[in-house]
């Protein structure tokens, strides 16, 4: 992984347009990496272009400045483009064809069903969040302003449902204490992720939580966020987060699930508690993640998607 990390920054020096890019759907671990690195680089005097597919969510909006973002990508160039938090190429939405327009390619991920689609391909299914991986990464050639170290720590705090999951490590830990000795503002950075919902959001959470359906001896419960709910309380899909970890919460569930109801697919989020490694039945529906947090897309119906993920979890808990 040394070279590797040298050879990036080999790559950087000799790079002068440089493209950042995260996953459809940005979430914190995904924005936070994204932005850790634009200031890096930015600091190092480069052009730089971030591709991002989807909303920023309303809780990610302050620390993020979206006139940064590309409005629309007219297949330009790029010496050097990095691809972080992504699992596939797939996963680039509709920026996907600037991997085709870049001279060179770095994949920054973190997650075990990532095969390395880069020309180097920095992967660590051990690390907690891609923020974290790339705090590594950067930390070995550069120094980390507080501005950096406090995107390096949102990812790291959302990606881990707050220093909870089974993903956080001691070395976790220390980083974070790391950051912290950096300047990052823990409170402020908990009240703006966190504490910050508009009351319409929380009332479509709450719509969509009165929906659960329990199956398999309550270990499986189902939810799904549809158009109705949105539009009943003026929300958007983006914005509408948590909630199948939420569900995770009920004391004899073993794996959660939330549906997106889209214009022409449906979005599964899967969420597991203990042993079901929920990125195996996402994987094969073409989508991917860690165990404990996977998802995939499916051209299908929410009822239809029900239906076919409370078969595929049968097999589960037969006695
Ligand atoms: P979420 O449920 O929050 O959208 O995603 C949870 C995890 O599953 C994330 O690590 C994410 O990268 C992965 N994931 C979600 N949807 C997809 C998908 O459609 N394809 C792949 N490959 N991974 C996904
Ligand atoms: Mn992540």
């Amino acid at each position: 992984m040394n070279n590797d990390i040298k050879e990036v920054f080999n790559l950087i020096n000799y790079s002068k347009k440089i493209c950042i890019a995260g996953h459809k759907a940005p979430d914190g671990d995904c924005i936070g990496s994204v932005m850790a690195l634009y200031c890096f680089l930015k600091d190092r005097n480069k052009d730089i272009t971030v591709l991002l597919d989807g909303e920023i969510p309303f809780n990610f909006k302050s620390f993020v400045d979206e006139e940064i973002i590309a409005k629309d990508y007219h297949k330009e160039e790029f010496d050097l483009m990095f691809v972080l938090d992504c699992s596939d190429s797939g996963r680039l939405g509709e920026y996907e064809p600037a991997l085709k327009h870049s001279k060179k390619t770095v994949v920054i991920d973190h997650h075990k069903t990532n095969c390395g689609f880069g020309d180097i391909s920095i992967i660590d299914p051990e690390m907690s969040s891609t923020g974290e991986l790339l705090y590594d990464v950067l930390k070995t050639y550069g120094s980390i302003s507080k501005e950096i170290a406090t995107y390096i720590y949102i990812a790291i705090l959302t990606d881990t449902g707050k220093f909870s999951y089974s993903n956080v490590s001691s070395s976790t830990h220390r980083k974070v204490a790391e950051l912290i000795d950096l300047g990052v503002d823990v409170a402020e950075v908990n009240n703006l992720v966190y504490n910050s919902k508009p009351a319409n959001v929380v009332r479509a959470f709450i719509d969509c939580v009165n929906g659960i359906e329990l199956y398999h001896d309550n270990k499986f419960v189902i939810t799904a966020i549809t158009k109705n709910i949105l539009e009943k309380n003026h929300a958007k899909m983006s914005d509408v987060d948590g909630i199948v970890e939420f569900l995770r919460e009920i004391n004899e569930v073993e794996v959660s699930c939330v549906l997106k109801e889209w214009e022409d697919h449906t979005k599964v989020s899967l969420r597991s508690k203990n042993n079901v490694d929920v990125s195996v039945v996402s994987a094969k529906y073409g989508g991917g993640g860690h165990a404990k947090a996977a998802g995939f897309e499916i051209k299908d119906t929410i009822e239809n998607t029900k239906k076919l993920l409370i078969e595929e979890f049968k097999e589960y808990w037969v006695k």
